[in-house]
């Protein structure tokens, strides 16, 4: 029989522990790479070619951007911001469609209580 020992069973449990983490990791960098590949050059989270004319339209006229111009007002800070998903390069929002940059801003911009 294979008695294994406490001391024995910790080591082992150490090493898969580094094993695992080391693989968490090196997933976790390769999606980081395949979205900066993924990722608009210059467009940011502004790629609105999904939505419908309407929701291009509400964007429009809230005025979104993906850099704010008002400072301590930004989308990460908005009581409408949704945070990316794991992975995902852009974020969202509760109003306005689309992809949402965490730096962005439109004028409907509420503080997150
Ligand atoms: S409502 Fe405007 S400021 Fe707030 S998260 Fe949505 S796009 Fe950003």
């Amino acid at each position: 029989m294979n008695a294994i020992s406490r001391k024995d069973f910790l080591k082992k449990g150490a090493v898969a522990g580094a094993v695992g983490a080391a693989a968490v990791a090196l997933a976790y960098c390769k999606k980081k790479g395949g979205e900066e590949a993924s990722a608009p050059s210059a467009g940011g989270c502004s790629d609105v070619s999904g939505l419908t004319q309407a929701e291009k339209d509400t964007r429009a006229q809230l005025k979104y951007m993906d850099k704010s111009d008002q400072e301590g007002k930004a989308c990460n800070g908005c009581a409408l911001f949704v945070p990316a998903a794991a992975g995902a390069a852009c974020a969202s929002c509760n109003l306005v469609k689309g992809p949402i940059s965490p730096e962005g801003y439109c004028t409907s911009w509420v503080k997150k209580g």
